[in-house]
């Protein structure tokens, strides 16, 4: 299996991380994780198409 699930922001693997969410991109429907510290703190995310946003 090869299917890394990383946090869009910190880039961590987040297998095993509590509080995961997984959503689509609102511009490009891509699939983005972030994990529940990057939440917790509001980190900035960016999509590959150039979303970006907490939301
Ligand atoms: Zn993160
Ligand atoms: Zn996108």
């Amino acid at each position: 299996m090869d299917n890394e699930q990383l946090c869009i922001s910190c880039k961590k693997n987040i297998t095993n991380m509590a509080g995961v969410v997984v959503f689509n991109c609102p511009s490009c429907k891509e699939k983005i994780i972030r994990c529940g510290n990057c939440r917790a703190i509001g980190a900035k995310y960016s999509c590959k198409c150039g979303f970006t946003g907490p939301n």
